[in-house]
């Protein structure tokens, strides 16, 4: 039985228990049956589609320069893995019904860069060298883009440069593509950015800047040496929708993979993803894709440190990206190095308005235990970020989740439930920091 003060803890407003980080279940109340909005988003269906065709085109290429992907024909995605133990292991450790199946989304396998931002920044990179390439005249929209691996192109795009503000992953992707393109490429790593990564970009010819501050100020800086350079291109992970549309992509391979497997999503086989979320890109984008896929079957929930959720603050308080986790008390400080945003993308938080199911908040503590949970039970390792997405499931009886449940009028078919943990990155991280992490030490 609860006493008084938990029960009215519970009731106290959403941000007042985020001020105190404590780990909160919040449900947006800005969302709409999809049909009602959809016709109104600032970014439409035919954008993610155009996405994909470019993918397709230049996957010739991508072949070429990473070997790796050969075996998918030079598209650059990941599988899910149903992992029964660990949803039996949640049961039981977290006291959770958790009904349905549990799948894990590996995106800490997608090759060239071993997280999700595979998906939006290299996508950017391929964006961007397509448009320079065009309307130089070095390429021909109808060409074989391998042509773009070739030493008189790699020259051309030696003469300009990229750069990008990160806490570590998304320069991984825009490094490692952009080098292999041959661009010159900055990246300016936030205090939180962890030394091996740093030490990877360094190893491939990147340049890499290191602030003793936060992400948002890797990116203020990041934006401003880049506007005062005419050969140069900045990806703004704050409001990039190019990045946002390569997220997006996601969404419609999904589906494929999921048909293969006989999986069924639709009114009676409610799909509920949980997405770990930093300044947002990512996850906004693969919500918005997969709304375009699945309509109001889909169910998306962002997961963020009790620290650093910004993304929260932002909807909760209707002050989008106006308003700051350091403007409540919050350090911004975690050990999920993927996560510690401050400050929302304002171009993604107004996007998710009508479209997210809610968030969840977890302690870094938490994210350890998930990583070890998930190691006992599936001998799979994945970086802390990533299971921040384990918080979503382990709430399944949660008082906000019963109420989802019954407005949507879903508790009869959650038997039927398919659970997607969206893994977002671990496949780079060398042996010796996995030991660390296993270890509980940061
Ligand atoms: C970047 C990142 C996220 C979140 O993506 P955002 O676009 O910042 O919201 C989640 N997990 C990992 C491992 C990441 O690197």
């Amino acid at each position: 039985m609860k006493n008084e003060r938990q029960y009215r803890r519970e009731k106290a407003p959403v941000l007042q228990r985020v001020r105190d980080a404590e780990e909160v279940v919040w449900l947006n109340p800005g969302k709409v049956p999809f049909a009602v909005c959809k016709e109104d988003l600032p970014v439409s269906g035919e954008e993610v589609d155009d996405a994909e065709a470019r993918l397709q085109r230049f996957a010739p290429l991508i072949m070429k320069l990473f070997p790796e992907t050969q075996e998918n024909l030079g598209i650059i995605e990941s599988d899910f893995t149903e992992i029964p133990a660990m949803q039996a292991l949640l049961r039981e450790k977290y006291h959770c019904s958790l009904p349905g199946r549990l799948l894990l989304k590996r995106d800490d396998q997608l090759p060239v860069a071993g997280s999700v931002k595979a998906r939006g920044g290299i996508y950017e990179v391929l964006k961007h060298a397509e448009d320079l390439a065009v309307e130089q005249g070095l390429l021909q929209p109808a060409e074989n883009y391998a042509k773009l691996a070739e030493p008189e192109s790699r020259a051309f795009f030696g003469q300009y440069r990229i750069q990008v503000g990160s806490t570590g992953n998304l320069g991984i992707s825009i490094g490692m593509m952009g080098a292999a393109l041959g661009f010159q490429v900055t990246v300016h790593m936030s205090a939180d950015a962890r030394q091996w990564k740093k030490d990877l970009l360094r190893s491939r010819g990147v340049e890499v800047l290191e602030y003793a501050s936060d992400y948002s100020t890797a990116v203020k800086r990041g934006r401003e040496l880049s506007q005062n350079d005419p050969k140069s291109y900045f990806v703004d992970d704050e409001n990039s929708k190019t990045l946002f549309l390569g997220y997006a992509a996601a969404a419609g391979r999904l589906a494929v993979q999921l048909k293969e497997r006989k999986i069924p999503v639709d009114e009676s086989h409610p799909l509920f993803v949980y997405l770990p979320c930093g300044v947002g890109g990512a996850p906004g984008g693969i919500t918005f894709g997969l709304k375009q896929v699945f309509g109001d079957a889909v169910h998306c929930f962002f997961v963020e440190p009790t620290q650093a959720p910004c993304m929260l603050i932002g909807m909760a308080s209707g002050r989008n990206h106006e308003i700051c986790v350091q403007d409540l008390g919050l350090t911004g400080k975690t050990l999920a190095d993927g996560l510690a945003v401050g400050r929302p993308s304002g171009f993604v938080g107004g996007l998710m308005k009508p479209l997210l199911s809610g968030e969840f908040t977890v302690q870094d503590a938490g994210l350890y235990a998930f990583m070890k949970d998930l190691m006992t039970s599936e001998h799979i390792f994945l970086e802390p970020s990533a299971c921040a997405a384990f918080q979503g499931c382990v709430k399944s009886d949660s008082r906000e989740i019963q109420e989802y449940l019954r407005c949507c009028h879903l508790q009869d078919c959650m038997d039927q439930a398919v659970h997607i943990a969206w893994a977002t990155g671990g496949s780079l991280v060398p042996e010796d920091i996995r030991a660390e992490y296993m270890n509980g030490c940061s």
